[in-house]
């Protein structure tokens, strides 16, 4: 749960937490609605279940519904999701129906709470057609996309598209996501809590209960990629990259942790590609995690010596601020969001395949100096770049100029 604003002013100073009460008072009393498809599991429930709190004890009226549907429609979104990561992906006009047709459903449920606020913010496709369906708005509707959409694949987004250019913006994790929309657009990249459970400092106990509760030896290296079991999170290739590291590093070992998504239907398939690819290492610990194991995943990262997210494509990758925010470099895909916060040979290492990923495992394992002036410096990087004030704040002057019907396209 939340925690009380005062306490962030120790992570990122008085004078910002000041700044957050001067900004949203305008904003209070407003009713403000967060619209998304998991309550769990995934980036865009992480950061929802931090920020609307905050919201509320600024004295905005943030509510947050999730829309449901049957499995139909999350293979219908995911795909779409895919899709919009530049997977050449036909999506049968039946599953649309059946898109359109749960969004009518939702709708039903939540037209009042929509029909009332003063601002509707909408996460990601999946309740992107909510807008069209509510004829008596009275509030400003925002589109807020959590995707890497910076090449669609094109007749999907096209037929997106006819549901998102109604809105009166939208926000971008980066600016080369960005679409053409005839509408304002705001650039605002995503955030980690530095108090939530998964962020905050843990015990010297609780840590190295980890080592026991999952056989892994403490005194040999350990790589870390904590992901949804994905194919654009790579994890063959992750397994890949560890196998040709441990060539040169022979006592290395491998946790590929991962939970569901309760909008993800095609996590099940990917854990299995991943278990038969491991082939029975035991070095190789594939690890399948409750949805509520934030202090599980904070030790994971905490154990290990670099964190790994091989991503192919990445919306932003807070498993990636996660493990920063713990002194660990990243070995990050070259994609995405992992671009905006693992700084080349600064912060960690970007790489295009496997063999670029051993590469730098077997070098950041073999200059252990060099390894810890990257995690201090990529600890630093999130300080100043990634913290949840910082997104409130962003989130707070964007609600001003959407309010006041700014026409300008403004990075924040
Ligand atoms: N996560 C988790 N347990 C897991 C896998 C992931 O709590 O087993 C969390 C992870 O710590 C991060 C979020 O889910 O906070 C994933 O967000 P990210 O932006 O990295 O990727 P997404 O899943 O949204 O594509």
């Amino acid at each position: 749960m939340g925690c009380k604003l005062d306490q962030y002013a120790e992570v990122a100073g008085r004078e910002v937490i000041d700044h957050l009460r001067q900004l949203a008072e305008p904003m209070k009393g407003i009713n403000v609605v967060h619209v998304n498809s998991t309550r769990e599991g995934g980036g865009v429930a992480e950061i929802l279940h931090r920020i609307i709190p905050l919201q509320q004890e600024l004295g905005i009226n943030a509510k947050w519904e999730v829309i449901t549907g049957d499995p139909e429609f999350y293979q219908c979104t995911k795909k779409m999701h895919n899709a919009l990561q530049g997977d050449r992906l036909y999506i049968p006009e039946t599953l649309l129906k059946q898109y359109e047709a749960t969004n009518r459903r939702n709708y039903e449920r939540l037209q009042s709470v929509l029909e009332a606020a003063d601002m509707v913010y909408i996460h990601d496709p999946q309740p992107a057609p909510l807008l069209s369906l509510c004829s008596n708005r009275k509030g400003k509707w925002i589109w807020r996309c959590h995707i890497d959409a910076s090449r669609p694949y094109r007749p999907v987004w096209k037929y997106l598209r006819r549901f998102v250019e109604g809105y009166d913006a939208s926000i971008w994790s980066l600016t080369d996501f960005a679409q053409p929309m005839p509408h304002p657009l705001y650039i605002i990249p995503p955030s980690i809590d530095p108090l939530s459970e998964k962020n905050m400092e843990l015990g010297k106990k609780e840590i190295e209960k980890i080592y026991e509760q999952y056989e892994l030896d403490p005194q040999r290296p350990i790589l870390v990629q904590i992901s949804r079991f994905d194919r654009f999170k790579d994890p063959v290739g992750v397994i890949q990259a560890y196998r040709m590291a441990k060539a040169f590093v022979p006592r290395l070992q491998l946790v590929l942790a991962g939970g569901g998504a309760t909008d993800d239907p095609e996590g099940k398939d990917v854990l299995i590609e991943v278990m038969d690819y491991s082939d029975d290492d035991p070095d190789i610990h594939v690890l399948l995690l409750p949805p509520d194991a934030h202090r599980t995943v904070n030790a994971l990262q905490r154990i290990s010596d670099i964190a790994l997210q091989k991503s192919l494509k990445e919306g932003f990758g807070l498993t990636v601020t996660e493990a920063m925010w713990k002194a660990k470099p990243v070995i990050g895909g070259n994609a995405g969001g992992i671009r905006l916060q693992v700084i080349n040979h600064h912060t960690g290492f970007l790489v295009d395949t496997p063999e670029g990923a051993a590469l730098r495992i077997r070098y950041l394992l073999k200059n252990r100096e060099n390894l810890e002036v990257m995690g201090r410096r990529a600890k630093e990087y999130v300080r100043e770049n990634f913290l949840l004030t910082r997104h409130l704040r962003e989130y707070l002057t964007q609600m001003v100029a959407v309010m006041r019907g700014s026409l300008e396209r403004i990075q924040l």
